[in-house]
């Protein structure tokens, strides 16, 4: 899987510049290092999840972010803010697959902030980036709130990603000696790649196992590995364990995204075509049907 966060093992990070803590006659003493709580994904364990009520940590705007965390809002306009909170079933973009994009609001009330796209530091924090829909509104820290996730966009992305591993798994059933180096879920430009050539005579035989396993309808299985394996974020790493993916126990992946719960779920998969580049070939595929409405 590709993975577009870095990978860190660091926990904590030093207050921002100018932000010092005080001794008892009030001078300035040397900055210090707090610890920043991880956010819990809930989603690592519940990917059906569409709301939740959980706490405000932060509210910032980006141009108060670290240089590093501001590097994660690439495209996202200046003015917009981000936020934390203590747990999140948004799920960040990364291993492939798309931000979730949704709205937080005040419990019981409409939403007040529009998400438009999650990251994932290399702390383990979730930053929400989006904009209040009116200006003068805000949250505080300790504020309960609830997060509502955008259903068919999660759905469609879930969908994709699945279809990603079928794709893998199919091609390990037909051909376990190609190495598999990337995979994209991102929508319109999904694809698998592998090592060595492909052709197009190959498609409709990839096709064919990718339809047979859908009808299958077998069970996406998520487990937990102990222990650190060597993975990227995205890619099923978390604090000292590892996330694994399978198809009806058929393979093992380490993966951090969102799947749906069966094959058949998928809807159609559609091999697009078969494309090589430096000794690299790529398996195009997409979904059908799209995105609802
Ligand atoms: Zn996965």
């Amino acid at each position: 899987m590709t993975h577009h966060t870095g990978k860190s093992s660091h926990t904590h990070r030093t207050s921002p510049p100018g932000q010092y803590s005080k001794n008892a006659l009030g001078a300035k003493a040397a900055p210090v290092t707090i610890m920043v709580p991880r956010t819990e994904a809930l989603y690592l364990d519940d990917a059906t999840l569409r709301t939740l009520t959980t706490e405000v940590l932060s509210s910032q705007s980006i141009s108060s972010l670290s240089e590093e965390q501001k590097s994660l809002a690439k495209n996202v306009p200046a003015e917009d803010s981000t936020i934390t909170m203590r747990q999140t079933i948004f799920y960040a973009q990364g291993g492939g697959q798309p931000s979730d994009t949704g709205a937080i609001g005040p419990v019981d009330q409409d939403p007040t902030f529009e998400v438009s796209l999650v990251r994932k530091t290399p702390d383990g924090q979730f930053l929400h980036f989006g904009k209040f829909l009116d200006a003068t509104s805000s949250f505080v820290a300790g504020q309960p709130v609830m997060q509502k996730v955008n259903d068919s966009k999660r759905n469609y992305h879930s969908r994709l990603h699945t279809a990603g591993h079928i794709v893998g798994l199919a091609m390990q059933l037909l051909m376990p000696d190609k190495k598999k180096v990337k995979a994209n879920h991102f929508p319109r430009e999904a694809s698998m790649e592998y090592e060595g050539l492909l052709y197009n005579e190959h498609k409709p035989v990839i096709q064919e196992k990718v339809d047979e396993l859908v009808r299958l309808d077998l069970p996406i299985l998520i487990s937990w590995l102990e222990g650190v394996a060597q993975v990227g974020d995205g890619e099923g790493a978390e604090e000292g364990r590892t996330r694994i993916a399978s198809i009806g126990g058929l393979d093992h992946n380490p993966c951090g995204g969102t799947h749906i719960a069966r094959t058949s779920l998928v809807g159609s998969i559609v091999i697009r075509k078969i494309s090589r580049q430096k000794g690299i070939s790529r398996v195009s595929y997409d979904v059908s049907p799209g995105i609802e409405a």
